[in-house]
């Protein structure tokens, strides 16, 4: 009988998410169930032990428990190393891959060959060249670096089950470990290594799992009437002109377009569904408020801006000297640079209704991460 331990029982501090980094959902699941499903693939491995924090040991179960009657959902323990310790207490004989959970992108080719190879020669560790020099750190301060005779260990590393068993058994109390092939080295012997994975990375920080969302544009159109007696707002400034734009709200056509572009990216509806012309609590109302808003409706979609890109057309005024102030009034409102929004003014020839001077329009896209 061979078993796969995955360790998913650690704090993920350094992710800083307000969840358990390996219940972070992105493309249809967790990345518990997307690392899991590979291990499933593998036919060799009769059981599938999950080590999980005892906070959140029913929702592991939930989710994993329909997949397949081969998982079994255990506490962890304080560290990594008692985690693993207690799940090869489930285990005996046959070989043991020991995998971290926050690695969803191993490929089920790699698991099989460092079976194939454990199987063959006893054990075996996926592994890296180090690109990073390494340096020896004492008392504040680097002593030495090097680079040579190092390697990155990587997951699922492969050991005969008693052996590995016999090795944990051996634990002292000040002994620290970050991996299992540490304590295979120390209390049985040298262990074998194979290739790993450049793509099999361990989600650790924020970034790696902000990486995970896809990035999502969407497009915008607004148009409104010249009249006179109102001001005229573009992008959240006021431009100096004998007319303004028309409108139930201050008519910020700029605004608008790019509002309708930014839930055109999360495949919501229009800011006509989410601010109806007829509320009288959007009368006048500024299009700052309203693009506030909208950054609230993505977000809890899960996105953020990432840049903007705007063709305003206008007869008249002449747009240009205010371009910059526009970037800059969007950009603060949007949290992003001023260089990451793209603003284009022109004209219609004298043709149509923005030509006559009759309107202001702009077309808007967004892209979202
Ligand atoms: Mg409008």
């Amino acid at each position: 009988m061979n078993y796969a331990i995955i360790t998913s029982a650690g704090s993920g501090k350094r992710a800083g998410l307000k969840i358990d980094k390996n219940l972070f959902f992105f493309d249809g699941s967790t990345v518990i169930e997307k690392t899991v499903a590979v291990f499933l693939k593998i036919k060799k491995i009769d059981k599938i032990i999950v080590t999980v924090p005892q906070k959140n040991k029913r929702t592991y179960e939930k989710l994993l428990n329909k997949l397949s009657p081969k998982i079994t959902v255990v506490c962890g323990g304080e560290t990594r190393t008692e985690s693993v310790k207690n799940a090869l207490d489930l285990c005996t004989g046959g070989y043991v891959l020991i995998h971290d959970g926050a690695r969803p992108f191993v490929s089920e080719k790699l698991v099989k060959k460092c079976l194939y190879k454990a199987i063959n020669e006893g054990n075996c560790v996926p592994t890296l060249p180090v690109t990073d020099t390494l340096s020896k750190v004492n008392n504040g301060k680097i002593e030495s670096t090097c680079r040579d005779g190092f390697l990155r260990a990587q997951t699922p590393q492969v050991f005969k089950t008693e052996e590995i068993k016999k090795a944990y058994s051996k634990l002292e109390a000040d002994d620290v470990f970050t991996d299992d092939c540490g304590v295979y080295c120390k209390y049985i012997g040298a262990a074998n290594f194979i290739c790993g994975e450049v793509g099999n990375i361990k989600l650790t920080y924020k970034k790696d799992f902000e990486n995970l969302i896809p990035k999502r544009t969407g497009i915008g159109y607004d148009l409104h009437t010249l009249v006179y007696g109102r001001k005229l707002m573009l992008g959240g400034v006021k431009i100096p002109h004998d007319k303004g734009l028309l409108g139930h709200s201050d008519a910020d056509v700029v605004i608008h377009a790019l509002m309708d572009a930014m839930l055109s990216a999360c495949a919501l509806k229009d800011i006509g569904h989410y601010f109806p012309d007829t509320d009288p609590n959007y009368k006048d109302i500024s299009g700052i408020i309203l693009l506030k808003k909208v950054l609230k409706i993505i977000k809890k979609q899960g996105y953020k801006p990432i840049n903007a890109s705007l063709v305003i057309m206008a007869e008249k005024p002449k747009l240009s000297p205010y371009v910059e102030n526009i970037k800059c009034s969007l950009a603060n409102i949007l949290k992003i640079k001023p260089s990451d929004i793209g603003i284009t003014c022109t004209t219609a020839e004298g043709v149509g209704l923005v030509g006559r001077e009759e309107a202001i329009a702009c077309y808007a896209t967004a892209t979202l991460g």
